[in-house]
């Protein structure tokens, strides 16, 4: 049965067994409910880099710190197929593409994501997208398109939201995951650790992605990668029993959901990650970039899996392909809209610091 009620004393209770305990009762859950042998495989591919005007504290696309990160324009339809059956090929049964945006908006540059989507549907891959807010007509036309997920992430509590970023709300990013939801699109949805947030907060991203009703399909745990200019440069990477204990935690919370190992895993040994696939981790990026940080080399992966005895997931075994309806007959047309996402603007000191060092810098 997946419970949607956790709490937060339920969920530190859990995080903070002891350890081999823990392991234990995550790797049961996980038996019950997945292949504990397979391991769905995504590709992330950035169609947009950099020159973002959000101020998270972790990116380094935000255009306001000094990173160095080189922007790029959207990629074409036939750059982006190109990528997705080199991903193909080597293994992915998903691709994921990112844009540094704030929100959609509708005009030839979603037109053009929205032919990408069709595109790589007709691959017979998993298409998921991760774009910022959408309204609930944009996710309908991603549908009829033939995505396969979006991705929002929460990041962190609602409390510690508010220590990162200060350009949008912690409500836009569940009305976002809510407009998905009425769309026939998966929601995929997690967060980072590693960001100075407390157990607490830890704990309360779970209550909050727990407690939404259904679930989401898949929950990405990043482990935060500290980049040069940003806010959180100077933070302490997360220790592998830290991140042990974060996927043990979801998996058991969140029984059905595809848990992934995103950011980090190029500061995991391969005895660390084997560790987190027990404890319920069956998804992974792969490919040498995760956007803009490093991730281990595919071929390296690839070892990984036999030394393992992993096998990859193949594409629509959790859920069957969508349709792709083409732009000619499609029945949601854009509506122009102009949603008021909202923009709090308290005062961060530590990325109003980060945005004055990069003005001395330029
Ligand atoms: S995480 Fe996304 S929204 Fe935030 S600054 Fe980076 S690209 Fe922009």
């Amino acid at each position: 049965m997946i419970r949607n009620d956790w709490t937060k004393e339920e969920i530190l209770d859990i995080y903070n067994k002891p350890l081999m305990e823990l392991l234990y009762e995550a790797a049961t859950v996980h038996r019950k409910h997945h292949d504990p042998n397979k391991v769905q495989v995504s590709t992330l591919l950035s169609i947009k880099t950099g020159g973002c005007p959000e101020d998270c504290g972790y990116c380094p696309q935000a255009a306001r710190y000094h990173t160095d990160i080189e922007g790029n324009d959207l990629m074409s339809v036939s750059q982006v197929k190109a990528q997705a059956l080199r991903a193909k090929s080597s293994g992915s049964s998903r691709v994921c593409m990112g844009a540094a945006w704030r929100n959609v908006k509708d005009g030839e540059e979603f037109d053009n994501v929205l032919e990408m989507v069709r595109t790589i549907n007709k691959l017979d891959m998993e298409v998921c997208c991760t774009l910022g807010m959408v309204t609930e007509n944009q996710a309908q036309r991603l549908a009829e398109a033939g995505l396969y997920a979006y991705n929002h992430n929460l990041d962190s509590s609602e409390e510690y939201y508010k220590e990162v970023i200060s350009t949008r709300g912690y409500q836009d990013r569940l009305d976002t995951i809510g407009n998905v939801r009425k769309s026939n699109v998966t929601v995929c949805s997690g967060g980072i650790i590693g960001m100075g947030e407390s157990l607490e907060d830890r704990a309360g991203m779970l209550v909050a992605l727990a407690t939404l009703s259904p679930q989401p399909e898949s929950t990405p745990i990043n482990a935060l990668v500290p980049v040069e200019g940003t806010p959180l440069e100077e933070q302490q990477k997360v220790s592998i029993w830290e991140m042990l204990r974060m996927v043990a935690t979801t998996r058991i919370v969140m029984p059905e959901t595809q848990v992934r190992l995103s950011a980090g895993r190029t500061d995991m040994s391969r005895e660390g990650q084997a560790m987190c696939f027990f404890a319920g981790a069956n998804s992974i990026f792969a490919g040498d970039k995760l956007l803009t940080t490093p991730n281990p080399d595919v071929n390296e992966d690839m070892e990984m899996f036999k030394l393992l005895g992993l096998e990859p997931q193949k594409p629509f075994e959790k859920k069957s392909q969508p349709q792709s309806v083409s732009a000619e007959e499609s029945q949601h047309k854009p509506l122009g809209e102009k949603p008021k996402w909202s923009r709090p603007g308290h005062t961060i000191e530590r990325n109003v610091e980060a945005k004055q060092k990069a003005k001395t810098k330029v």
